[in-house]
Order: structure tokens, then C-alpha cells, then sequence
């Protein structure tokens, strides 16, 4: 079979151009030649987060920037909100118990997305609150927060604001300095189409205060040594990085500014969009609430009957396309299709194809073609 089209939440495929970069040779990570590249990533990565804030890199997945988020700004001992619903907003909550913070957890319905209201409510009801911790794309459930309403919200507290955009950067819209977010975090290996294995953060002012109040309980992620080695001149990491992967950021970044940020992210909405019209055509029922469903994620009920191992296994090893299931109380319950990165009419039309055949295989709908005709009609 040919290569398998990879229609996951990530990792998605990787531009043939940002595979060439990471051939190039190794180089002396504390020379001038890497401080140059590493100056011009970060710098880019910087405009893709909106901000006039330093971006750092750290080799690592995003879930070491999720880390190096939380251990760095807010003390053993101290209190912190993580809003949970999903995978993810629990990643935040248990990584918060492991640096002994006091995590508290705003839980909401799995498919929903918080409102900026109920995270008033919660800070107003905890004044002691530090930070508080967002999922702007929550992956596992195909749901986008309202990062820039509860933005508004937040100007009027203390409390940091913490947001993942691992599945989102590059993708949907993430202005880090409008929306006012204080630490803002993300990986390679999604909308930004690098392959896997690096992380992003930036910090806002307060953060880095928060971050100067204490001597944070990591090592390899302490922010205050990867701050002090990237004001070097040429500018360094604290401990070796992925020289390859960085090239690969660099090469992944610079075709994210070439297509231009606002039209990539036009591009995934609209795939989004075609795709939730052509899961509807086909006659299946979305997971998450339409009125907040991802720009990055289509996450869709399973048909009635229809065993996971049965549908993605032909999906993949008849048709050639990779897509992702639920996970925890989700599993075998839905599917999720990944639209990020490199996606367009083309992957989509694939992919809508081998789910109607292996549904219609399956005996589970009737029409295989109805997906496909919907694509075609939003991208005519
Ligand atoms: N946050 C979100 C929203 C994600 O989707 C993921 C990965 O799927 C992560 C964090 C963790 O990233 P990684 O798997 O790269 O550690």
C-alpha cells in the first residue's frame, strides 16, 4: 500500500521541505551558526504567537511546555484552577498534583466548552487563585474554548492565565498579547506540521515575575535557565537541544509565514467546516457541541454497532487513511478525523471516501458517496 494519509489530531504530514531542512548537517549547538537559527525560529515563533514576547524552545513534546508552564509560575503549596474537559485539561491537573500545587478543578461536560462566566465565578469564590490553566483545542473531544472572551474575563484578576494551544497554534486564532494570555504554550507536531519531539512557550511580563518569586522543583525544564541561555550572545539552550528538530521548526514556520498566518487559518476553518457538513451528509451525529466544535478536530459518535478495531483498522488497511480514536470512557464510543497542518479538498475528499466505503462495508449507511459529494460542494 502507499503511504497511509495520516487524518490525525497529530502528528500530521510533514512537508517534504521541512524533511529536507532536518537532513542538513548537525551543528555545534553552542556556535554562532545554531544562535542563528535558534534567534530566527524563536523570532517566528514569537509572530505565530502574537506576541512581542521571547519564544523559547525546549526538546521536548508539548506536554514538557505544559510542564514548564505550570512548575515555573505557580509554588508548591499554591492555588490554581485548571478547567477539565477533556484529556487534556486533566494532563494540566495532574501535572499541577505532581508539583504539589493546590489544583483545583473546574470540571465541565466533555463535548462542552467552559464559558468565561463560570470562570469568573470560580475566581470570584477563590481569591487566592494564581493561575489558571485553559485547553484551547481539548484534542480528545474535538472542542475549541473561548480563549479570547475568557481573556476579557481574566484583565480583571490577578490569577495567571495559562493557555495550551498545542492543537490549535497555527491553525485557529491565537493572538497571545491581545487576548492576554500570560503563558501560552505549544508543540511541532500538529497545525505548525513539524514532525514530533519540540515544544514552544512564551511568558508574559507577570509570568516571568511569578517565575522570579521562586525556585521552581524541575530541572531540566527551569525556565530561568532556558531565559538566562537564550540571552546569550550567540544565543544557547541550558542543555543540548534537538539541532535537527530545530531546523525543522525553522523550515515548518517559515512556510506557516509564506502561506500567511490569517489564510492558514481560513484554510482550517474551512476544512472544519466541510468536514462537520460532510460527517452530517453521511448521516453520523458530531461528538462535540457544533456551536464550539474545533477548527482542528472532528470528533464523531461511532454508528450504532460499529466495533472501533472494525472501522479504523479498514479505514487505514483498505483505504490507505489513518484516523484517530476516542480515548478513556470515550474509547470505541467516537472517532476523530485531524485537519491540521497540510489539509485541503484533497486529503479531505480521500479521507470522507474511505469512511463512507468502509461504513457502507460495514453495513451501517447506505449512500458510501454522500461524505465526498458534501466536500466537493464546500470547496466548489
Ligand atoms: N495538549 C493538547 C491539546 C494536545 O492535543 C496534546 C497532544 O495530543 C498535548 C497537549 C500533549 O502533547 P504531546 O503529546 O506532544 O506531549
Amino acid at each position: 500500500m502507499d503511504e497511509i494519509l495520516l487524518m490525525l489530531p497529530g502528528p500530521t504530514t510533514v512537508d517534504p521541505r521541512v524533511l529536507a531542512a532536518m537532513s542538513k548537517a548537525v551543528v555545534n549547538h553552542r556556535g554562532a551558526k545554531y544562535g542563528e537559527i535558534l534567534t530566527e525560529t524563536t523570532e517566528l515563533m514569537s509572530k505565530v504567537f502574537q506576541t512581542p514576547n521571547k519564544s523559547y524552545l525546549l526538546t521536548g513534546s508539548g506536554t514538557a511546555a505544559m510542564e514548564a508552564a505550570i512548575a515555573n509560575t505557580v509554588a508548591p503549596g499554591e492555588k490554581m484552577l485548571n478547567i477539565v474537559g477533556g484529556k487534556f485539561g486533566e494532563r494540566f491537573m495532574k501535572i499541577a498534583q505532581t508539583h504539589g500545587i493546590d489544583a483545583q478543578e473546574l470540571a465541565v461536560e466533555w463535548g462542552t466548552a467552559v464559558t468565561p462566566k463560570q470562570i469568573a465565578e470560580a475566581l470570584d469564590e477563590n481569591e487566592d487563585i494564581k493561575a489558571i490553566s485553559v485547553i484551547h483545542n481539548e484534542t480528545s473531544t474535538g472542542v475549541a474554548a473561548p480563549i479570547e472572551e475568557i481573556g476579557k474575563v481574566m484583565k480583571n484578576y490577578d490569577a495567571l492565565y495559562i493557555v495550551d494551544t498545542v492543537s490549535s497554534l497555527g491553525g485557529d486564532y491565537v493572538d497571545v498579547e491581545k487576548f492576554g494570555i500570560d503563558v501560552c504554550v505549544t508543540g511541532s507536531q500538529k497545525c505548525l506540521a513539524a514532525p514530533p519531539g519540540m515544544a514552544a512557550i512564551t511568558l508574559s511580563d507577570d509570568a516571568w515575575k511569578a517565575v522570579d518569586s521562586f525556585d521552581t522543583n524541575t530541572y531540566y525544564l527551569d525556565l530561568k535557565a532556558a531565559r538566562k541561555s537564550g540571552d546569550k550572545n550567540p544565543p544557547e539552550t541550558p542543555y543540548t537541544p534537538s539541532v535537527s528538530l530545530t531546523y525543522a521548526m525553522n523550515e515548518a514556520l517559515k512556510i506557516v509565514m509564506e502561506e500567511g498566518l490569517e489564510n492558514r487559518i481560513a484554510r482550517h476553518h474551512k476544512a472544519a467546516n466541510a468536514s462537520v457538513a460532510a460527517v452530517k451528509a453521511l448521516g453520523l451525529e458530531l461528538f462535540a457541541d457544533e456551536a464550539v466544535s474545533s477548527a482542528t478536530v472532528t470528533a464523531v459518535k461511532m454508528p450504532e454497532g460499529i466495533a472501533d478495531a472494525d472501522f479504523r483498522g479498514t479505514t487505514r488497511d483498505k483505504y490507505g487513511v489513518e484516523l484517530a480514536g476516542g480515548q478513556d470512557h470515550l474509547k470505541g464510543n467516537i472517532f476523530r478525523i485531524g485537519h491540521m497542518g497540510c489539509i485541503s479538498y484533497k486529503e479531505l475528499v480521500q479521507t470522507f471516501a474511505a469512511i463512507g466505503m468502509t461504513l457502507k462495508g460495514l453495513g451501517a449507511i447506505e449512500d458510501a458517496g454522500a461524505g465526498v459529494a458534501s466536500i466537493t460542494e464546500s470547496y466548489l
